[in-house]
């Protein structure tokens, strides 16, 4: 079979387009730039060979199309460890606390009650696949999230959003439009459900990783996925595309899907160029910035001490951490993100230093025995070139309003997909798999017209 319709990108989305389309009949190609599947999704390995994820790894309610994929696949989940008091470390005030009410304090705790309900009105107005359309989009589109978040009465508050905009978008407040927030929170259905662990969507973990997902996706393609082919230039005609690799070689095919997130769908060269209006959304869509850490103990020792291992701190260098123990339990390790500026600036520094200094917050947020970790398993995605930051894009001010229309428009040939293409759960697993899902439909439909 010839290749009917070329994917760049065996991430999720890819993958899933991909075998959607190889269902139908449809003769596929996909080249994949890394020498690896799985994209933002990635195995790494604890000491005794172990897998841990060291990208994208939780889904949870309303995410119904992981789900339904992981049954496909034959992959089960186990429930991320949410028994415990959490820790909530702010201004160097250490308190725990049980269920989804953080001790913030009597006024804090109200003004945040308030915003949030605020936040999830306006939500509802967004519609989730044209936010552009908002009664008063290009108000809201106009403001940062860091305007919205310093109206607030109490430092409580203000810190509390603060802390959740990084865990959530890994980038700082001030570089997000308020009504792509809006639009985040709209597809994902609400506040509660974006930070929940235990009914939210950090609920579930993937048995033996997330990146079973994209090996055991690739393995049912084989051998239509190509690794180590990084795409350096499209050209589309009348008749058909050409792709073309970084070595040189040519794929054809009658259309292309370019399944990768809008700024590294910006670093490939179009014949001839892509329009305005979409070749700068892929200057004004940049990624987060984020390094995962692993600290791996012999015992999850924090849970004798009643501690669930979840902690939210305005401390330094990192903010967010949670119990990522093997669902057996036979060693502890404590996931600690570092993000936003905090990458950024970390990110350059030498391993020991890192490692040293994020240890040492979690012997103060979590118990002096987290100072003595027996291995550190991380990846820092801003250095991966084939991802250049994550968790995933994000949309400051302007762009939805000014440039929205041209994320998912099809260029004559060209698709595009990823998760930010996403009408749902944009920036998860989720969002990945249904842009897959949906390009793969658009593809079909132009392949009958020709
Ligand atoms: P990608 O996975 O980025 O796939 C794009 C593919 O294209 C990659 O394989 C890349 O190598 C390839 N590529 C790039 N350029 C080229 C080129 N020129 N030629 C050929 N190939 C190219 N999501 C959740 O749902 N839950 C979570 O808990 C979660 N946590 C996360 C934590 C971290 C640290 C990270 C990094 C991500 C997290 N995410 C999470 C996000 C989730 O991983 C992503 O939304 C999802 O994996 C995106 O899939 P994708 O297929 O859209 O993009």
């Amino acid at each position: 079979m010839g290749n009917d319709v070329v994917i760049v990108g065996a991430g999720v989305a890819g993958l899933v387009c991909a075998q959607r389309l190889a269902e139908a009949g449809v003769g596929v190609q996909v080249l994949e730039a890394r020498d690896r599947v799985g994209g933002r999704t990635e195995h790494g390995r604890l000491p005794d060979g172990q897998a841990i994820e060291l990208g994208g790894q939780w889904i949870g309610p309303g995410q119904t199309r992981m789900y339904a994929l992981l049954d496909e696949l034959g992959l089960t989940t186990f429930p991320t460890y949410d028994h415990g008091e959490h820790v909530l470390d702010l201004g160097q005030d250490r308190r725990t606390y049980s269920g989804d009410t953080p001790p913030l304090g009597g006024f804090a705790l109200a003004d945040l009650a308030s915003s949030v309900s605020r936040l999830h009105r306006q939500a509802q107005r967004i519609d989730p696949a044209a936010p552009w359309t908002t009664k008063h989009a290009q108000h809201l589109d106009a403001r940062t999230f860091e305007t919205w978040i310093a109206r607030h009465p109490t430092r409580g508050a203000r810190t509390f959003w603060r802390l959740l905009t990084r865990a959530i978008f890994a980038t700082e407040p001030a570089n997000l439009s308020l009504l792509h927030v809006l639009t985040y929170v709209r597809q994902a259905g609400s506040v509660e459900t974006l930070i929940d662990t235990t009914g939210g969507a950090q609920q579930d973990r993937v048995v033996g990783g997330t990146a079973r997902i994209a090996e055991r996706l690739a393995e049912g393609l084989d051998p239509a996925v190509r690794l180590g082919a990084p795409v350096r230039a499209i050209h589309t005609g009348d008749r058909g595309v050409d792709v073309e690799l970084a070595d040189g070689d040519r794929v054809r095919g009658r259309r292309v899907v370019v399944a990768l997130p809008p700024t590294l769908a910006g670093r490939i060269a179009y014949h001839p160029a892509l329009p305005a209006d979409r070749d700068l959304l892929t200057q004004r869509v940049p990624m987060g910035a984020v390094i995962k850490l692993h600290l791996v103990y012999d015992r999850p020792w924090w849970r004798e001490d009643g501690l669930s291992g979840q902690a939210l701190s305005d401390g330094p260098v990192t903010q967010v951490v949670f119990d990522n123990s093997p669902p057996d339990g036979s060693c502890g390790v404590l996931l600690a993100f570092i993000e936003g500026a905090d990458a950024l600036h970390w990110g350059p520094r030498p391993a020991e230093e890192r490692h040293a200094a994020v240890a040492a917050r979690l012997a103060e947020m979590i118990g002096p025995a987290a100072a003595h970790p027996v291995a550190v398993v991380e990846r820092d995605w801003t250095t991966e070139p084939y991802s250049r930051g994550c968790y995933g894009g994000h949309l400051p001010p302007g762009v939805w309003t000014q440039l929205g229309p041209a994320l998912r428009r099809p260029v004559g040939r060209l698709h595009w997909a990823g998760t930010e293409h996403a009408t749902a759960w944009t920036g998860y697993l989720e969002g990945a798999v249904r842009s897959g899902e949906e390009t793969a439909a658009d593809v079909l439909d132009a392949l009958r017209d020709g």
